[in-house]
């Protein structure tokens, strides 16, 4: 079996990588390692950028997140010495986030792409992508009954996140640069409407809380978590008691509580490949890089991504002009460390040092300056704004 195009991995970035190809008239196919059901529910990201938005608005894969997606443009930091908010969407580029769960969005892109006869096959894993160096790659699967297969395309596409096959299948000497921020979280989703009209950040002596939106029944909060302990450990009670306690309810009014539906440990990491094209293997989404989640980026990434990595490979295979494809690469990787650098300034507004500055009273105290900053400081809010919901 062949096509020209073989994406791996039905996720934003494959996705939206495939409807993109497709509409352009290119022969893709699609192979994804889960069922359908699984897909359509996987509850991960749920806050969209601007340019994510006008991404799926070009390609007319915006409708769902125009009528259910929600206009977000405040957050709130909590701490030790008070509260303040920052209404981000009227700061730096006057730009907001839609709060749009992310299986909603890969819900639209799949129901797009069948509609449009798009082809994808479900429930088979890509095992390892060879010969990827010359112009005839081949992908050896496994299929939904177990058997074996081999599919052969011009090009293939990564995008199965980073414990799929297009990793395992780099050359050796490729570099991942690697990052472990030394620290936890438990991440979970609670039957429990959004207790804040503003996304939550809670500094607090016994570690990070957050609060983020998703729908009008459903928030997603995060608790820093010793490392190494199981997601399970802790009972109901404890997690709201320890949410109550860290996002200063004394002060600011209870939280919505209710049951919690998914909980899950987050070792907070960060990684990037370089570089992003291997002869006729591409990476893009969470394959390319990993940026912790602390400032919501990895979606958004993926999409962004997924549109330059179409828009090369439209001009290789329909015009012959390869120069889109020979700087994807270099282009992706100036989004992805800008996003990465980001996100680590987050992880050191929000945690207390890990490591071996641990308890360190000079980096605790210029957190705090730092927290002081961004509270007073026009400046440094509208520089926060822009980095918050840019990409
Ligand atoms: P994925 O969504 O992981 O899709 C990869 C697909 O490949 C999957 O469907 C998988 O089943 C399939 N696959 C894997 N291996 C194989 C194989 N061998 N063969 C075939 N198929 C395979 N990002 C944001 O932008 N904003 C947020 O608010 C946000 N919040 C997050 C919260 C949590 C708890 C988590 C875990 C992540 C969050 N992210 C957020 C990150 C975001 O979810 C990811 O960056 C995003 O899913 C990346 O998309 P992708 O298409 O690259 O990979």
């Amino acid at each position: 079996e062949s096509a020209d195009v073989l994406i791996l991995g039905a996720g934003p970035a494959g996705l939206t990588l495939a409807n993109l190809l497709h509409a352009a008239g290119i022969d893709c196919v699609v192979l994804e390692r889960a069922d359908r059901a699984h897909v359509q529910t996987r509850a991960r990201a749920g806050f969209l950028a601007a340019n994510t938005v006008r991404v799926l608005e070009r390609h007319g894969l915006a409708d769902g997140l125009h009528r259910r997606g929600r206009p977000h443009g405040t957050c709130e930091f909590r701490t030790e010495d008070g509260s303040f908010r920052l209404d981000y969407g009227a700061l730096g580029r006057h730009e907001q986030h839609t709060v749009y769960p992310q299986q909603d969005l890969v819900t639209d892109l799949l129901t797009h792409y069948l509609d449009a006869g798009g082809r994808i096959h479900f429930e088979t894993e890509a095992r390892t992508v060879q010969d990827a160096a010359g112009p005839r790659p081949t992908v050896a699967v496994q299929e939904a009954d177990g058997r074996p297969d081999r599919w052969r395309a011009r090009y293939v596409a990564g995008c199965d996140g980073r414990h799929g096959a297009a990793r395992r299948s780099l050359p050796t000497g490729t570099l991942r640069h690697h990052r472990d921020h030394g620290v936890t979280w438990l991440g979970l989703l609670a039957e429990a409407p959004p207790s804040l009209d503003a996304v939550g950040y809670a500094l607090h002596p016994h570690g990070f809380a957050g609060h983020m939106a998703r729908t009008a029944d459903i928030t997603r909060y995060y608790l820093q978590y010793e490392r190494g302990i199981p997601a399970d450990a802790w009972s109901e009670e404890r997690i709201w008691a320890e949410l109550d306690l860290r996002m200063y309810t004394a002060e600011h009014g209870p939280l919505h509580h209710g049951r919690i539906l998914q909980r899950s440990v987050i070792d907070l990491e960060s990684d990037v490949i370089e570089p992003l094209r291997h002869g006729s293997l591409l990476l893009a989404g969470d394959a390319a890089s990993l940026p912790a989640p602390a400032a919501a980026k990895g979606a958004n990434l993926a999409v962004l991504e997924a549109e330059l990595l179409a828009e090369a490979l439209i001009d290789e295979l329909a015009h012959h002009d390869s120069r889109a494809l020979d700087r994807y690469s270099r282009r992706c990787l100036e989004h992805i460390w800008r996003a990465q650098e980001f996100a680590h300034w987050m992880i050191q507004l929000l945690h207390a040092p890990a490591g071996p500055d641990e308890g360190s009273y000079f980096h605790e105290a210029m957190r705090r300056s730092r927290i002081e900053s961004l509270r007073t400081s026009r400046t440094h809010q509208d520089w926060f704004a822009e980095n918050y919901v840019g990409i």
